[in-house]
């Protein structure tokens, strides 16, 4: 057996239940809760009592493997790095990924990552004389499996799922989890960019999160030597400026917590970090696998950002012919996830999560704000290139839901 390097990880959990004679057959694999306690049974002495410490202490969702061909102590260092950067790749994979219908209630972002026992601290340990009242089994945030379904839902259940979605997602992910060197420098940028990403998971609170990933935002647009407001303007620029208001109370949010160690009044404005990480890092992709340099691509950012500058604005600072004057100056630029993911949309949206359900169609359904019943597809509705307008069949009252984005703009 080649020696081989076990990551616990927490997202998304798969139901694989056999394990393949061989799961070795690239450098890395991933096993399912199931499938790891099978080869655990196989090699009892290998791994079987690490394995189930693990399970106790981590309650991951499921295990990375990646082989080391060289267990000498100055390789384990790279066994290390190397595992980080295939999580990273696997981990923009799964926060990529189609949404259905049926994946999830909450149209949640589904990121698979390093679970470290941060989350799990131990104390404090609250008791008086009759019993314990309160154990610390976990810090006040977690980014856990809100059950123990886990959150993959129908469209990541195996992890042939995530396989197929990875080789035909971003280029940059195929050649890391290939194994394949990086090619140029906009590669390594976007590779250290899924690294911070990934990184980012590693916080202990809202504000840690908010701040770790506007840093994994920055990371693939910052030039050395510059100021804050340079980096904040390109972050605007790749988003658009109907995500302004949100993107603004993220950087507040993140200078709140580096410079005054405050927490965000939302925790929710977690998701809207993640949200900016990812749209950021995929619309970097784009641009830099047309042009391949990324000085040019920071070229191409600023000019935009010179024409019309976003520094301080918020949506609702902009009428609606200065809004209509940057959207169209923004239309060569890729889109983004935040054109088709409704989680990363949601996220950026000045929204409160709450009233989300309230004012957006999801998934073609619309909620009745009076009686709560979700009204299908099978209900009679007029439209607009915006909205969605449908009489309730159970209260009569009428609906009118925005779309959450229109793809013909
Ligand atoms: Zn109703």
């Amino acid at each position: 057996m080649t020696s081989v390097s076990v990551v616990p990880l927490r997202g998304v959990r798969f139901r694989d239940t056999e394990l393949e004679s061989n799961p070795f057959e690239r450098p890395w694999t991933l096993l399912s809760l199931d499938q790891m306690r099978a080869l655990a049974t196989r090699h009892p002495d290998a791994v079987g009592g690490n394995i189930k410490m693990i399970e106790e202490r981590i309650h991951p969702d499921a295990f990375l493997l990646v082989a080391c061909d060289n267990p000498s102590a100055p390789a384990y260092r790279e066994s290390y790095d190397r595992a980080e950067s295939i999580i990273g790749a696997i981990c923009i994979t799964t926060l990529l990924a189609p949404e259905h219908r049926e994946d999830t209630r909450q149209y949640s972002p589904r990121p698979l990552y390093w679970a470290r026992a941060i989350e799990y601290c131990d104390l404090p340990l609250v008791f008086d004389e009759q019993r314990t009242r309160l154990s610390g089994h976990s810090s006040w945030f977690m980014w856990l499996s809100p059950d123990n379904a886990g959150i993959g839902g129908k469209s990541l259940e195996a992890i042939g799922h995530v396989e197929k979605l990875a080789m035909g997602g971003p280029a940059i992910v195929k050649r890391i989890l290939t194994g394949q060197a990086c090619l140029d420098e906009a590669d390594r940028r976007l590779e250290e960019g899924l690294r911070a990403l990934h990184a980012g998971f590693q916080a202990a609170s809202p504000g840690q999160f908010i701040a770790n990933m506007v840093s994994a935002a920055e990371v693939v647009v910052a030039r050395p030597d510059e100021r804050w407001w340079q980096r904040a303007n390109r972050l605007k620029v790749l988003t658009g400026p109907e995500y302004w208001t949100r993107i603004e109370e993220l950087l507040a949010a993140r200078h709140a917590y580096v410079h005054e160690a405050r927490q965000p009044s939302a925790a929710f404005l977690a998701h809207a970090a993640l949200g900016l990480a990812v749209q950021v890092w995929e619309v970097m992709h784009d641009l830099c696998a047309r042009a391949r340099d990324v000085s040019a691509v920071l070229d191409e950012i600023d000019a935009l950002a010179r024409k019309t500058s976003p520094r301080g604005l918020t949506t609702r600072d902009l009428t609606r012919a200065h809004r209509r004057i940057v959207e169209e100056l923004y239309t060569p630029l890729p889109r983004g996830p935040a054109r088709r993911l409704y989680w990363l949309n949601h996220a950026l949206t000045d929204v409160q999560p709450n009233d989300y359900y309230e004012k957006f169609v999801i998934f073609g359904e619309m909620l009745c704000p009076q009686c709560k019943h979700w009204l299908g597809r099978e209900v009679a509705r007029t439209s607009t290139p915006e909205t969605e307008t449908a009489e309730c069949p159970r209260c009569r009252a009428v609906v009118t839901a925005t779309l959450p984005f229109n793809e013909h703009r």
